[in-house]
């Protein structure tokens, strides 16, 4: 074996050594990232009624009514981007997709 066919073989495993560790490097960055919401901001800005209403419908951010959903209920409206918050024609401030209140009714 010669020099030449040598130095290719370090060189080879250098730059491999190199993407690996690259590749490593950007797995741990990914996973320090924090993982997409899927709640919504407390509203803000909204009259004491309107707050109050939300409260008096029993809205909750996560529903804990198997298979009823704010996405599932007539009254809600989809956000135009992919996204957790809608809108919803009873309440107002971000609404859940995975909401609930006592007004659900379901699509038609
Ligand atoms: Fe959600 Fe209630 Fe609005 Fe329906 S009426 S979209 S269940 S907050």
């Amino acid at each position: 074996m010669n020099s030449s066919s040598t130095n290719t073989r370090r060189s080879f495993l250098r730059q491999s050594l190199a993407l690996f560790a690259g590749g490593a490097a950007l797995a741990a960055c990914e996973k320090k990232q924090a993982p997409a919401s899927t709640t919504c901001p407390e509203p803000t800005g909204l009259s004491e009624s309107d707050l109050q209403l939300r409260t008096t419908l029993g809205y909750v951010g996560t529903s804990a009514q198997p298979g009823k959903e704010c996405a599932g209920c007539q009254l809600f409206t989809a956000p135009p981007a992919a996204g957790p918050c809608g809108t919803c024609s009873v309440l107002k401030g971000p609404i859940a997709a995975k909401g609930y209140c006592n007004s659900w009714t379901a699509k038609t």
